[in-house]
């Protein structure tokens, strides 16, 4: 992947041995947990400092060093440094919810939540390489009460077996990934035995996070249980290095479609150069765009939230400029499922003509049937 336009190589930090950067357990096992630990790789604010201190305990504050190594060491105001190290600012936010989609009340079975007839989202897993400031998930993630033990996961799999309506599984959490092989699949088998399961989709953030989990022995265990579909969640061109360029590629050569999913975070990605650099970036690696959500109203984020008008002017700005396979649906998530948040491009009949805004801004006149 070197020299992949937009990419951005990594070397391998002095005085680490490169066998142990690349294995992802080193990686799990070394990861960033406090503000002396952090300094390592940048120069902690004062307000950073105090954040680590204050906060850590209502959200955690866990950072695998291959992240770490991305971020800019003399700017807290460092697109990747925000989404991951606390700020004074998260404990002034009176209107954010612990849940703002009713997870909790569209579940069926632990950590099973259903808003859609035929899909599912399952938990599967409450651990994560490193804990989003913005993590729609922050009530459980990390947290040891959310914890899916065998025997709750074989609930849930028995749930799903029993309802012959869900076609569609996405493996989430946490983060699947975490998992060991083993565990995943374990998941996967049983999964694959229920028929009326078509597709198992895996929501991770390890290919940005710890690029070095997804192994070819993993690609190949995923492929064992095809079709199976990843989406991934990059929100910055910064986060794609060859590292993670060459982990969707793995996934990708071994059949699995990778999508990508971000959150329109405010001073982070809401501008279109940074939007469009993503997007672009993303479809050379063969990495679909596919979703940006609207940040939620959750608890500790209102920094983070774009107005809503600012993110349908952004993406308005983007069709025309660049491939449409390269820009993403803008949706917000709701209790009822997710609605996108479209430029009405479509302004409806006048006459015996339908009336459209193209991407210049002139009108086009269709003329139309009756029905
Ligand atoms: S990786 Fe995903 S689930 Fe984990 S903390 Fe970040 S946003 Fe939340």
């Amino acid at each position: 992947m070197n020299g992949m336009r937009g990419v951005r190589a990594h070397p391998v930090p002095e005085g680490i041995d490169p066998d142990d950067w690349t294995s992802w357990s080193w990686q799990m096992q070394n990861r960033v947990r406090s503000a002396d630990e952090l300094a390592r790789w940048v120069d902690p604010s004062p307000d950073e400092i105090a954040a680590i201190e204050t906060l850590s305990d209502r959200f955690h504050f866990v950072i695998t060093p291959y992240y770490a190594s991305l971020m800019r060491r003399d700017d807290p105001e460092c697109p990747l440094r925000r989404q991951v190290v606390p700020r004074s600012v998260e404990a002034g936010d009176p209107a954010g919810l612990a849940d703002p989609l009713e997870e909790v009340l569209h579940s069926p079975v632990k950590n099973v939540i259903r808003v859609y007839p035929d899909r599912i989202a399952f938990c599967v897993n409450n651990e994560c390489a490193l804990y989003c400031r913005f993590c729609l998930r922050k009530r459980m993630v990390g947290d040891l009460e959310w914890t899916m033990k065998k025997r709750e996961l074989g609930e849930a799999l028995d749930w799903i077996a029993a309802t012959p309506e869900i076609r569609d599984v996405l493996l989430t959490g946490g983060d699947p990934l975490s998992y060991s092989d083993a565990r995943l699949e374990w998941i996967l088998e049983r999964l694959r035995a229920i028929p009326h399961v078509d597709i198992i989709r895996l929501g991770t953030r390890l290919p940005v996070t710890l690029p070095y989990r997804v192994t070819d022995e993993l690609c190949e265990l995923l492929a064992r249980y095809h079709p199976v579909w990843v989406n991934t969640h990059f929100n910055h061109p910064a986060e794609l290095t060859t590292a993670a360029a060459e982990a969707c590629d793995r996934l990708l050569r071994a059949g699995i479609p990778v999508g990508n999913q971000s959150v329109l975070l405010r001073g982070i990605n809401d501008d279109p150069e940074t939007m469009k650099e993503l997007c672009e970036t993303l479809v050379r690696m063969r990495v679909r765009p596919y979703y940006v959500y609207q940040a939620q109203l959750l608890e500790g984020t209102a920094h983070f939230r774009t107005p809503i008008e600012d993110g349908i002017e952004l993406f308005r700005g983007l069709r025309g400029r660049t491939s449409g396979f390269a820009i993403p649906q803008y949706v917000l998530d709701t209790p009822f499922g997710k609605v996108p948040l479209d430029h009405p491009w479509a302004q409806g009949r006048d006459g015996e003509d339908f009336v459209v805004e193209a991407w210049t801004g002139d009108l086009w006149r269709e003329p139309n049937p009756r029905r």
